[in-house]
């Protein structure tokens, strides 16, 4: 019989923030990681999933049409 050992994953405590769309992270960092697709030299797409940069909280990026109501 052949036993397979498990590597324990470490649980690592990140924050979640996800559902407001933010151009900064509650750590004050204004950093943050997406996803995004581009196309001749600009970014086409990006996805709204994304994380700080520098605690690593995860986060909702913003897009246009978020802040489109709002008075600037
Ligand atoms: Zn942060």
């Amino acid at each position: 019989m052949c036993l397979l050992k498990r590597k324990r994953k470490q649980a690592v405590f990140k924050h979640s923030y996800r559902g407001i769309p933010t151009h900064a992270c509650p750590c004050g960092s204004v950093l943050l990681k997406v996803n995004c697709i581009f196309e001749n030299g600009e970014i086409a797409l990006w996805f709204t999933e994304a994380e700080c940069a520098l605690c690593g909280a995860e986060l909702t990026a913003p897009t246009p049409e978020d802040f489109e109501d709002a008075e600037i």
